[in-house]
C-alpha cells in the first residue's frame, strides 16, 4: 500500500523527476536554485530504480535491478536482464533453446532502445545466443538501426560473439513432435508467446527498453515478428514512457502497438489505459480473429506507473520496485473463455 501510495503521488513524483534531471545535467549554480523541499522529494522518492518485464522472469528482473542498484543505467540493466533469459535453455522462446522454425532453424529477433531514442535491432539471427547484445552493438557501433540474417551474424562474430548451436535436444524433440502433424498455420497459444520485453527506469529517472525472442514456434523460414521492429515490439520515449509487446507479432505490427501505447500515454492516458486501448484496436477490428491468438502489452510512464493488459488470460508482468520482485497477473479482454 505504501508503495502504491507513493507511486500515485503525482505531484511529488513530478517534482522528483524534474529535479532529478536538473541535478544530473546542470551546473552547480542551477542546482542551488532547488528548494530544500524539492531536494527532499528526490531523496525520499523510492520508486526508482525500477524494472518491469513481460511474463514471469524474476531472475531476469533481479539481474536488471542488481545492475541498477550498482549505479548502472537503464540501458545496461535491460540488456543484462534480457541476457539471463537468452542464456536460459529451459525457456523455449528466447535465445538458446528457442523453438525453431518449421525447418529446424532457431532464428532470433531482438532490439534495444535508449533514453535518447537511439535504437538497434537484429532479425533472423542464427547461432548467437545473446541477440540483445548484438542489437546494442548495432545501435552503438554502426550507422544503422537493423541488421538481418547472415550479415547480422557476421557482424556479431566480428564483435567477438561466439557462434554456437542454439537448437537444444529438448527443442529438437518438440519440433520432431510438431512435425508429425506439421500444420501450416503456426500453433498459436499462450505458451508459445514468451518474448522477453523489459523496461527499466534508472535512479536518474531515465528509461530504456529491450526485447528478445526466437519468435513464433515453427514459423515459416524467414519470418520476422514484431519484437525487433522499433515501434511495434518496443518503443521508448524518455519524455513520456515506454512499452513492449508479446504475442502474435503480426497483429502487433499491424497496429504499431508499442508506439501506439506510448502515444496514448503522451495524450494523457495511464499506462494501464493505454495498454487496454492498444488491445482494443486489435480485437475491435472488423472480422478480428482474436479468439485464436494472444497479444499482451506492458508499459511504464515517466512517473514509474505501470500497466499491463492482454487479450486472453494468463499473461503476466514481472515488476521489481522498492525491493519487491513480483509476478503480477494481467487483466485481460476476453472474459468469455473458460480458462
Ligand atoms: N511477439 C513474438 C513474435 O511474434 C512472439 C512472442 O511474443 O513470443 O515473434
Amino acid at each position: 500500500m505504501k508503495r502504491r501510495h507513493f507511486i500515485k503521488n503525482a505531484s511529488l513524483t513530478g517534482v522528483g523527476l524534474a529535479v532529478g534531471s536538473t541535478l544530473i545535467n546542470c551546473d552547480e549554480a542551477t542546482s542551488k536554485k532547488l528548494a530544500d523541499e524539492d531536494v527532499k522529494a528526490i531523496t525520499d522518492f523510492k520508486g526508482f530504480p525500477m524494472v518491469i518485464a513481460t511474463w514471469h522472469v524474476i531472475d531476469a528482473t533481479a539481474k536488471a535491478m542488481e545492475v541498477l542498484q550498482a549505479g548502472g543505467n537503464a540501458l545496461d540493466a535491460v540488456e543484462q536482464g534480457c541476457r539471463v533469459e537468452e542464456a536460459n535453455e529451459k525457456g523455449q522462446s528466447v535465445g538458446k533453446g528457442g523453438l525453431p522454425d518449421r525447418d529446424g532453424n532457431v532464428t532470433l529477433d531482438a532490439c534495444i532502445m535508449d533514453k535518447h531514442g537511439n535504437c538497434g535491432a537484429v532479425v533472423y539471427l542464427k547461432d548467437i545466443t545473446h541477440a540483445v547484445s548484438v542489437a546494442r552493438q548495432v545501435m552503438e557501433n554502426t550507422p544503422h538501426v537493423m541488421l538481418a540474417g547472415e550479415g547480422a551474424k557476421q557482424f556479431a562474430v566480428s564483435k567477438g560473439f561466439e557462434p554456437e548451436n542454439l537448437l537444444t535436444e529438448a527443442s529438437k524433440e518438440a519440433w520432431g513432435k510438431w512435425k508429425i502433424e506439421a500444420k501450416y498455420k503456426p500453433i498459436i497459444n499462450i505458451e508459445n508467446h514468451d518474448t522477453i520485453g523489459m523496461l527499466a527506469i534508472d535512479k536518474n529517472g531515465d528509461i530504456s527498453g529491450a526485447c528478445t525472442t526466437s519468435g513464433l514456434a515453427y514459423k515459416l523460414g524467414g519470418r520476422v515478428g514484431d519484437s525487433p521492429i522499433i515501434g511495434s515490439g518496443l518503443f521508448v520515449d524518455n519524455e513520456i514512457g515506454a512499452a513492449v509487446a508479446t504475442g502474435l507479432g503480426e497483429e502487433v505490427v499491424k497496429t504499431v502497438g508499442s508506439f501506439l501505447v506510448v502515444e496514448l500515454m503522451r495524450q494523457g492516458k495511464s499506462p494501464q489505459a493505454a495498454c487496454e486501448e492498444a488491445i482494443s484496436r486489435i480485437v475491435n477490428k472488423p472480422n478480428s480473429d482474436y479468439k485464436n491468438f494472444q497479444v499482451g502489452y506492458i508499459a511504464v510512464n515517466k512517473k514509474g506507473e505501470t500497466g499491463s493488459y492482454s487479450i486472453h488470460q494468463w499473461f503476466s508482468m514481472t515488476k521489481f520496485q522498492d525491493g519487491v520482485n513480483e509476478q503480477i497477473q494481467s487483466n485481460f479482454f476476453n472474459k468469455t473463455e473458460n480458462s
